[in-house]
């Protein structure tokens, strides 16, 4: 069975272009234990105006894909990455990747509200996105307890420019390594319909066995080491 629809008819390539879906698609299946695997939509767009447009906002120059929760995925034509964006070409794969881990996580979660810095770093982690933060030489500035400051999208969006991706992607690495993805899946799976921090923190000690600012700690540590 077809996982993938893709909305615009006429789009150049459009065959192939659901084969190499449907193949990242089956890639993303892999991480995941789901019983039933969501439908998803995909419309590329081959100007930024389109993908605007369709986005309702104006976009910055490094997004080029986006997930809705209708399951619906906006992305740029793999042919315009380079000339509409500051992406490769080569990073669609990638990218498509990301942004269909985002439905996954939001099934596995049941809808409910996920903290930022979890979906992200997540996604990033399952979309193959991980080298460039993990071999980046470039230093950061963690301020304590950061997880709590990248939980919910304002306090997300007023720092996508000053790291939190970096910090997000690390993170999640780090906790993969520590605990394993199936453990960060299974804190996914327990997350309440409205996000509220005590009762993920008591979560994450339940499910890791370890306090999340001992593993921001911990964390603060490793990052030292790593590059
Ligand atoms: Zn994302």
């Amino acid at each position: 069975m077809k996982n993938i629809t893709i909305l615009n008819d006429k789009i150049k390539d459009h065959d192939t272009l659901e084969q190499r879906a449907e193949i990242v698609f089956k890639r993303v299946t892999e991480s995941f234990n789901l019983s039933s695997l969501p439908n998803i939509s995909i419309l590329f767009h081959t100007s930024r105006l389109s993908f605007d447009k369709s986005l309702g906002r104006k976009t910055e120059v490094w997004e080029v894909g986006n997930t809705s929760r209708d399951n619906k995925i906006d992305i740029i034509h793999p042919d315009c990455f380079a000339k509409l964006s500051s992406h490769a070409d080569s990073e669609f794969d990638q990218i498509l990747a990301h942004e269909i881990a985002h439905i996954f996580i939001n099934k596995l979660a049941s809808g409910n509200q996920v903290p930022f810095w979890l979906n992200e770093g997540l996604a990033m982690n399952i979309a193959g996105q991980v080298d460039r933060y993990k071999t980046g030489s470039d230093s950061m500035f963690i301020d304590e307890r950061f997880t709590s400051h990248l939980a919910n999208k304002n306090d997300w969006d007023a720092r996508v420019e000053f790291g939190a991706y970096k910090i997000a992607c690390l993170f999640t690495v780090f906790l993969i390594e520590k605990f394993t993805l199936d453990k960060l899946l299974e804190v996914i799976k327990k997350i309440e319909k409205n996000y509220y921090a005590p009762h993920f923190e008591e979560s994450i000690l339940q499910i890791l066995g370890k306090s999340i600012s001992d593993l921001e700690n911990d964390f603060v540590f490793w990052s030292n080491r790593i590059s």
